[in-house]
């Protein structure tokens, strides 16, 4: 079964902006997965479709087979997304942030707790599980999203843009996060316009622009052809 299969998929922004032109994408289950191309070439709106923040235009969406049209709550519990920007709750201690979202999924607040405990350690930050949100530096921000987006145990992992702006150390550990989680089952799928990004993480890539993937392929031939 593929994780994510999108068809034909179009977005047009009011005012008439074409940031989709008939999107086709299939990434299978268990894949590390790369989308990668320069800004505005419609990564975030892809993503945003898939994540029933953006509405799409035409084109069909299916996340481990539930269609999103269909069953948007199945897509749902499935997915689990590390945004861009997170400007929200910076008053919230760590902790908060991660059980706050728990809330939106139906888990109990013991499993909660036992995921948010385990990811937080994970990625470093069980230490500063007391602070504000606000107190942490850009990486720990970052990887605070990234406890936040798997509390219920995603199937599919999506990270945009994961490493912007975060320095080398940070960026290392963050991959070997991610690796390490790809290895136990998850899929994930990260754009980037970064390609060291990609060639460092991810089997397989798609090349995005201007609305449309121009190239897709295994990570070394796509390699070859760039
Ligand atoms: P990327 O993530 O690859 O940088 P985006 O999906 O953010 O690309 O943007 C694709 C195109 O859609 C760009 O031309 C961008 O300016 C436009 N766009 C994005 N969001 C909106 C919006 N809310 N309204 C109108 N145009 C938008
Ligand atoms: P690298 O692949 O770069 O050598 P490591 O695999 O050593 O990196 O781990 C880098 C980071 O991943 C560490 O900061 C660590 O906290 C975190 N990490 C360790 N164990 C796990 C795990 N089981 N799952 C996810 N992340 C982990």
């Amino acid at each position: 079964m593929s994780a994510l299969a999108v068809r034909r998929l179009t977005k047009v922004y009011p005012g008439g902006l074409e940031a989709l032109k008939g999107v086709d994408l299939t990434v299978e289950e268990g894949d590390f997965f790369a989308l990668l191309g320069p800004n505005g070439a419609g990564k975030s709106t892809l993503i945003g479709i898939v994540t029933s923040l953006v509405n799409k235009t035409a084109g069909t969406v299916e996340v481990f087979g539930h269609d999103l049209d269909r069953d948007p709550e199945a897509v749902k519990a499935c997915l689990g997304l590390v945004p861009q920007e997170f400007n929200f709750n910076l008053f919230l201690p760590v902790i908060e942030v991660v059980l706050n979202q728990a809330g939106y999924y139906g888990i109990s607040r013991r499993e909660a707790r036992q995921h948010a405990e385990r990811y937080l350690r994970q990625l470093d930050l069980w230490d500063r599980r007391d602070t504000e949100m606000r107190r942490l530096s850009g990486g720990m921000k970052r990887r605070l999203m990234i406890a936040r987006a798997l509390v219920h145990r995603p199937r599919l992992l999506i990270l945009d843009e994961p490493t912007a702006g975060v320095d080398i150390e940070i960026r290392r550990s963050m991959w070997g996060f991610l690796r390490q989680l790809n290895r136990e089952g998850t899929t994930i799928i990260l754009t980037t316009h970064y390609l060291e990004e990609a060639e460092s993480l991810c089997r397989n890539i798609a090349i995005i622009n201007h609305g449309q993937v121009t190239d897709e392929a295994e990570m070394g031939a796509m390699l070859n052809r760039l």
